[in-house]
């Protein structure tokens, strides 16, 4: 089966229901972490996948390094020391966690990002 909102593909043991829709783990935790209908870097991460490659662009190194270095982290502080927008940090993302890299954890109902 699929994930609903990013495409991924789910093994039925780890779909999570979010919202009426089946969706992966980390787009559950996404969608926990900051619930909203319209999302249209989820279109974009889903026309991206096809072309994941497992070469990382310097920015998802970049993610990487950072995330080796400081441990589990919020994404706004990622962002911040990053110079990173939110949405570019969500399309950096994508591909991480599909090629399970990086993925989000909720810790005590925050999100944070931390390496697979
Ligand atoms: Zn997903």
């Amino acid at each position: 089966m699929k994930c609903r909102k990013c495409g991924a593909e789910i093994k039925e043991n780890e779909a999570m229901e979010a919202y009426g829709q089946t969706v992966c783990e980390d787009c559950y935790i996404d969608m926990a972490a900051k619930p909203k209908t319209c999302d249209p870097w989820a279109v974009y991460s889903a026309k991206n996948l096809k072309n994941t490659e497992s070469s990382l662009t310097k920015m998802q190194s970049a993610i990487v390094d950072y995330l080796k270095k400081n441990g589990p982290t919020p994404p706004e502080n990622l962002t911040e020391d990053l110079g990173l927008s939110m949405d570019e940090f969500e399309r950096e993302m994508a591909p991480l966690r599909h090629m399970e890299k990086v993925r989000a954890q909720l810790r005590e109902g925050k999100k944070v990002i931390c390496l697979w």
